[in-house]
């Protein structure tokens, strides 16, 4: 059996994992630099393209070119995003169907955007195991439809992985904590992520998940969270420095990533202390554990109404909750475990990290498949119901909601005009009567029907859900023997030859795209450390002698040197070079910044006494 990986692909993070083959025990395998997350952020620069960590970087200097958050375009069409297109600043243009986004004069769909991150964790893969990946389990949000599915697959088949199950991220959680053990239950799954929140309700039955509710909020999670602390900051600034900093990009880039980590100490911490070295000064701040769930107690609150709208809609009270279950690095924020148990009545699962806990859920799905574990049983169901339109524009359900799947489902149509030689097929997904109001995923025509009287022919058309919840629909004429039959895939606006041609053009990339890749990162990370320290000598230079002070600037300017070649070893040796330089420097600043901090606190203390 060749191995299968489980990968997480999210909207601001990706992650891929295995499941140890001697332990039998799920984990993620971390890049070179040991960071498991690999953010879901693509970069296209002249060079190249750039995926991950490094192309995070490029956000702020290249926007127009930086792709994130591109789960939210996946299998859309542009009536689905328009309002999404206001939060992203890249440029996404309709094209049947489908969208596209714009870079310079290249167009990229997203399962293009996506297979670039699902490569990069492919090769972390290949590069733990020593041996070629071809085969993934990739999860996605429970309320994803068929579209948004196949999407999924087609990047992960340009990415040259076979992607062998499409998993709800909910049932890969609930997986991860090994729920699929429990006989029968109800589990919630609190996903609160970088900037989306779901909330699902599963039913669990002798192995089998099934979807009764999902809510939530696509523009709600930690970055607002963020975004809650650098207001406070821009105010106390002012007061303090005089100063409103929210019209400098580059200090509000520093705010926000000094909030962001303060945030991420106050989960472990009661308190903490931010500095930030602006050009005209270096502010100090204390913030305790507190003060931040003042910042943020209406942000978390905000959450609790679509918990009690999904319970409702499954039919059920808080106290019907066996399990709970947290996903996404913003359920480590203390508040949000405290509302969340205070809600469903019981300590929420939280053993494992909520950022890795779906790719781990992946992985014990691609372990069950792989026939590591053959006494279980694992399926999934329908989240939306599929059927035909017919006469009137009615629908005719053939596969209901909540459907265990596979599944396959077969029903007899026939003509209502006499002699009518074509019949239109309209392949609807959704819980409304009239096909309008539902999603359209696929129309074609059986034709080549012999002129009969209305109501004579029998058009019988089968549905086949594979275990994916990839739909395949088959028409067929049987009263005439030579039956005409069409087989569609419902489509979002990807064929298999632009799919084939993508997956050609991804392979022509990926070579050149190795070498740029190591340098933009040795320079991205020369132009951190020069501007860091040029700012430390200008507020700092006092603290250390002039031999010293000498020997920086020196290390400073051969740095400068290596950055403008092209040889990406001799930045990196020169970065690490003047780094230990200012080793002694930096020490000296953090303690000084520190007694600054203290002082201040007292100062605060006295104030308030
Ligand atoms: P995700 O989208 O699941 O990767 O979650 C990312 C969000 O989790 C970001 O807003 C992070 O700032 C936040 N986050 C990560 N670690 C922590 C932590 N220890 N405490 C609070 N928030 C965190």
């Amino acid at each position: 059996m060749s191995r299968i990986v489980g990968i997480d692909l999210g909207t601001t993070n990706s992650l891929v994992a295995y499941v140890d083959e001697k332990t039998g025990v799920p984990r993620v395998i971390p890049d070179r630099d040991g960071q498991a997350l690999l953010p879901s952020v693509v970069s296209f620069v002249s060079e190249g393209v750039l995926v991950g960590a490094v192309a995070k970087r490029q956000l702020v200097r290249r926007p127009e070119s930086t792709v994130y958050s591109v789960k939210r375009l996946m299998g859309r069409g542009y009536e689905d995003v328009k309002e999404e297109l206001c939060y992203l600043p890249f440029k996404v243009l309709p094209c049947e169907g489908i969208v596209k986004i714009l870079i310079g004069s290249r167009e990229v769909t997203p399962p293009e955007v996506s297979a670039i991150v699902l490569k990069s964790l492919k090769e972390r893969a290949e590069a733990h195991f020593g041996e070629s990946i071809e085969k993934a389990v990739i999860t996605v949000p429970a309320y994803f439809n068929d579209s948004q599915r196949q999407a999924t697959k087609d990047a992960g088949r340009i990415a040259g992985l076979d992607v062998v199950r499409i998993v709800n991220e909910p049932t890969a959680a609930s997986l991860a904590y090994g729920l699929q053990r429990i006989r029968a239950g109800v589990v919630a799954v609190y996903d609160l992520g970088g900037g989306t929140f779901d909330i699902s309700i599963l039913r669990v039955k002798d192995g089998v998940f099934e979807v009764l509710a999902t809510n939530g909020n696509t523009h709600l999670g930690g970055d607002d969270f963020d975004r809650a602390i650098v207001m406070w900051l821009l105010d106390d600034i002012r007061e303090k420095h005089g100063v409103y900093l929210g019209r400098d990009p580059e200090a509000m880039q520093e705010l926000r990533l000094s909030a962001e980590a303060a945030k991420i100490r106050l989960s472990a911490e009661e308190w903490t202390v931010l500095t930030i070295p602006f050009d005209a000064f270096t502010y100090h701040r204390e913030i305790t554990r507190s003060e931040l769930e003042r910042l943020i107690a209406r942000l978390v609150d905000s959450t609790l109404r679509p918990c009690r709208m999904a319970l409702a809609d499954a039919g059920l009270a808080s106290a019907d909750i066996d399990e709970v279950v947290l996903v996404g690095g913003s359920t480590r924020v203390s508040l949000v475990r405290r509302r969340v148990q205070d809600l469903f009545g019981k300590a929420p699962h939280s053993q494992l990290n909520p950022d890795e806990v779906v790719a781990l859920g992946a992985a014990v799905q691609a372990h069950i498949l792989a026939g590591g574990i053959t006494n279980m049983l694992l399926l999934d169901v329908t989240p939306l119901s599929l059927g035909i339109e017919t006469l009137g524009g009615i629908v005719s359900v053939l596969i209901p909601r909540n459907t265990t799947i596979p599944t396959n489902a077969r029903e007899l149509f026939t003509t209502s005009v006499d002699g009518q030689r074509v019949v239109d097929m309209h392949v609807v997904q959704g819980e409304r009567e009239v096909a309008k109001d539902c999603r359209s995923l696929a129309r074609f025509e059986l034709s080549g029907i012999d002129p009969m009287p209305a109501g004579m022919p029998k058009i019988e058309v089968v549905f086949l859900i594979d275990a994916n919840g990839i739909l395949q629909v088959t028409a067929t004429e049987l009263r005439t023997g030579k039956a005409a039959a069409i087989e569609v895939k419902p489509t979002y606006g990807l064929s298999e030859a632009d799919v084939e041609r993508m997956v050609e053009e991804s392979f022509t990339y990926a070579e050149a795209d190795v070498e740029a890749r190591l340098l933009i990162e040795a320079r991205n990370e020369a132009d951190t450390v020069i501007t860091h320290v040029e700012r430390a000598l200008g507020q700092g230079s006092q603290l250390v002698g002039a031999d010293e002070r000498e020997t920086i600037v020196t290390a400073l300017e051969t740095l400068r040197g290596a950055r403008a070649t092209n040889d990406r070893v001799l930045i990196r040796e020169t970065t690490t070079g003047l780094n230990r330089a200012t080793e002694h420097l930096a020490e000296l600043m953090m303690d000084a910044a520190l007694r600054g901090a203290l002082a201040s606190r007292r100062a605060d203390e006295i104030m308030e006494r």
